[in-house]
């Protein structure tokens, strides 16, 4: 599939932006919830795949507790804590593209997390709500850039735009996937990668 625009630069750029594991740290806020009501002490190290459930080898009751858990905690996607850096990481990019827009994926059946999330987001980063797209079909969303932590997320949305860039970003629960793309954790990083596609891209387009 063809990219959407014909000119290009840093100020043309749309990049795609997840947000748990990125700019939110879902993970630990999940882990306290569950610590605190099921008396477990699990720890952010624990967690080495994507499928928390999988990885802490979770029972089916187990993962219905802990569904039951999350949505019926209104208030929790609220109060996560920022991943480190990622308010200084952020900014730097919003200095390189003009037009930022979060994809985020809502938990099945929570009642307040689409409404939780847009106000922690602007909040936190200052993103308006018409910059935030709550869909787990992020292949659908149209870009230059995708940063995710969900491989697999990665993998569909990189069918559908070829030309695209997908940036997975590095967390203790993908670093044993298989993913042969573009790769960091480091907010300068990022930028570079982008910087680059960016002109990669007005390139050919000048051929
Ligand atoms: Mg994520």
């Amino acid at each position: 599939m063809a990219m959407r625009r014909c000119e290009y630069g840093a100020g043309a750029m749309r990049i795609l932006l997840d947000c748990d594991g990125v700019l939110a740290d879902f993970v630990g806020g999940l882990l306290e919830l569950i610590n605190r009501e099921c008396g477990t002490s699990y720890r952010r190290d624990d967690i080495t795949e994507f499928d928390i459930g999988k990885s802490l080898g979770w029972s089916d009751a187990m993962r219905a507790k802990v569904d039951d858990l999350v949505r019926g905690e209104p208030g929790m996607i609220l109060g996560l804590a920022q991943e480190p850096g990622a308010r200084v990481g952020f900014g730097i990019l919003e200095q390189l593209a003009g037009d930022i827009y979060v994809v985020t994926s809502p938990w099945p059946g929570h009642q307040t997390w689409a409404y939780e999330r847009t106000q922690w987001l602007w909040r936190h980063f200052a993103i308006p709500s018409n910059h935030v797209v709550h869909t787990a079909a992020k292949h659908l969303v149209m870009g230059d850039v995708l940063v995710d932590d969900k491989t697999s997320t990665l993998e569909s949305w990189r069918r559908e735009f070829p030309s695209g860039l997908a940036v997975q970003w590095q967390t203790p629960h993908n670093m044993r996937d298989a993913w042969y793309g573009a790769s960091t954790r480091d907010w300068d990083e990022l930028v570079e990668m982008c910087r680059k596609h960016m002109a990669d891209m007005e390139r050919n387009l000048c051929r």
